[in-house]
């Protein structure tokens, strides 16, 4: 009988993450939750004023009209997205949650730049050479 296993890994063996600070482990954990189940986007929140030109609206008188936008730089031009006041508590919640998914991959970055600038290559990075040599093996049997 031909047996055929498949071995998936996501290249974080159980032996390499206790080789990981307390800090690296709660940073990665709590990337993690942001990846699974929470919803984010990148982009700014910025208040717009202006004025109708309408000839006896209050914006006349110094009372401008105020709008939410959301913009983003892509490929070098700025995108801007209007949003309506009931979606504006989600949308500070979206880029809220982006900002902290940037800001913990940027604590990871650092760690290992940290790694690679106090050990040999081959010391800092070690338990994940040994996992990817293994998972390598693992997927040739
Ligand atoms: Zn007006």
């Amino acid at each position: 009988m031909f047996c055929y296993l498949l071995y998936i890994t996501d290249g974080e063996s159980s032996i390499y993450r206790t080789q990981m600070s307390k800090q690296e482990r709660e940073n990665r954990s709590r990337l993690k939750r942001y990846i699974s189940y929470k919803e984010f986007i990148r982009g700014t929140l910025s208040i717009r004023e202006r004025v109708c030109g309408k000839p006896n609206c209050k914006c006349q008188r110094g009372e401008k009209h105020v709008s939410l936008f959301l913009t983003r730089s892509k490929g070098g031009r700025i995108e801007q997205l209007y949003i309506p006041r009931e979606k504006e508590q989600l949308v500070r919640r979206l880029v809220k949650n982006y900002r902290d998914v940037r800001d913990l991959l940027e604590k990871i970055s650092s760690i290992n730049w940290e790694k690679l600038k106090s050990k040999p290559f081959s010391d800092a990075f070690s338990g994940m050479q040994r996992d990817s040599i293994s998972s390598a093996n693992s997927s040739l049997r």
